[in-house]
């Protein structure tokens, strides 16, 4: 039988290394710490569910499930909190100088984010982020991706008497999914007493009474307490660009990969979640697949079976869920686009929490700490 050392694939070992600890690493830390000698390395110490955050700001206690330390889930295998910086054909080197040697790799740094390093730390911001909104009487929403609409429903479901102006530079909101979901999206919020502008972007000026006004590129002046950015973060790929990769991404900076979710001319390195090519809508319940997919492929090159064993993946047709609050959201299928209370039900009251933490074998309910 061919070895995977024969193949020059991963010299025989076990090492895998796991670079972003997001919802695609986490969750192939997770499936791989029984079976190989296992190193995650993320920038921070925890795994936050990202459709979570936004009811973290309004109540600010549902984060506590939401932000889960690496080690609750990762009791085999061992954690590196600091960011990787560079990576050779064996190791890869963090920002402490720290080199980790691997004989798989798998990069999962999806987006960069800069979040505090600590769990408390993340929820002491959301308290934070939740006194700014109590203290305020008009807010200011700046992007009408996902993050922008689904905080701007969030804020108008559990404080309707708060004034809230949702800001978005595109023509239409949702632009990452179909015009018949964008016109019902803007037509809910609407509903809610929320002021959409479109093709607007914004600067922040101070004025001269202390508060704080808005100048759109209209010349329209928005006056609000405070504001939220919602405009969206980049590929977690910088850093790559000076390193063996560089060749491996396309123009976005997003890498490409194989079927077998191998960066392409690598055969021990593997990329999955958002910072792939893969030509489907970034989600995260897709990012969780690939690295099922990673996972397994692993697994049998670690076992020295054949390369032609691996699983493929195939890219999945739409099917998004936007909530808007507590009960409704906006839910684009392949064949058809709903709104209200149907989708709510499926996304909007536990928003996938419970379902992300039994999928990292976590108690669904309860947090001890
Ligand atoms: C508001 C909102 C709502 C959403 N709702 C849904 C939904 O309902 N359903 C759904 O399926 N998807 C949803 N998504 C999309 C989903 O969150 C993403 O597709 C998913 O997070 C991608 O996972 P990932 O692991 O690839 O990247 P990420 O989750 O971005 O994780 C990347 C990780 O890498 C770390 N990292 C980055 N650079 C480095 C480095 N150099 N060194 C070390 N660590 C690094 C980061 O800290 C982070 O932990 C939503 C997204 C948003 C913003």
């Amino acid at each position: 039988m061919e070895k995977a050392g024969d193949m020059g694939i991963g010299r025989g070992g076990r090492r895998v290394v796991v670079i972003g600890g997001g919802v695609a690493g986490s969750l192939i830390a997770k499936s791989l710490q029984f079976t190989a000698d296992l190193t995650l390395i993320d920038q921070k110490e925890y795994f936050e569910i990202p459709w979570a955050s936004l009811r973290g700001m309004v109540e600010p206690s549902f984060a506590e499930r939401s932000v889960i330390n690496h080690k609750d889930y990762l009791t085999n295998g061992r954690l590196v909190v600091s960011k990787g910086i560079n990576i050779t054909n064996s190791d890869v080197l963090t920002a402490e100088g720290r080199l980790v040697a691997y004989d798989y790799l798998v990069i999962a740094t999806g987006h960069d984010d800069p979040l505090p390093k600590i769990r408390n730390e993340r929820l002491t911001e959301y308290q934070a982020e939740n006194e700014k909104i109590k203290a305020a009487r008009s807010i200011l929403v700046v992007g009408g991706g996902p993050t922008g609409v689904e905080l701007a429903a969030e804020i108008a479901v559990d404080f309707p008497e708060k004034k809230v102006v949702l800001v978005h530079d595109g023509p239409r909101l949702l632009e990452f999914i179909g015009p018949k979901a964008s016109d019902k999206t803007l037509g809910w919020l609407k509903n809610k007493n929320v002021e959409v502008k479109l093709q607007q972007s914004v600067e922040l000026v101070r004025s001269s009474d202390g508060s704080n006004a808005y100048i759109t590129s209209s010349r329209e002046t928005i006056k609000a307490d405070c504001h939220f950015l919602c405009t969206g973060k980049p590929v977690g790929s910088a850093w790559l660009k000076e390193t063996i990769l560089k060749d491996g991404m396309d123009s976005f900076g997003r890498l490409k990969v194989d079927e077998n979710l191998r960066i392409k001319g690598h055969k021990n390195i593997f990329a999955i979640g958002d910072i792939t090519d893969i030509k489907e809508i970034k989600q995260g319940y897709l990012a969780q697949k690939h690295a099922l997919i990673a996972a397994k492929n692993i697994k049998i090159l670690m076992d020295g079976q054949k390369e032609s064993k691996m699983a493929v993946y195939k890219p999945r047709s739409i099917k998004v869920i936007v909530s808007l609050g507590r009960h409704d959201a906006v839910a684009q299928f392949p064949f058809t686009t709903l709104i209200g209370l149907v989708p709510g039900l499926i996304k909007s009251k536990d928003l996938f929490v419970g379902k992300t933490r039994k999928a990292m074998d976590l108690n669904p309910h309860i947090v001890h700490y």
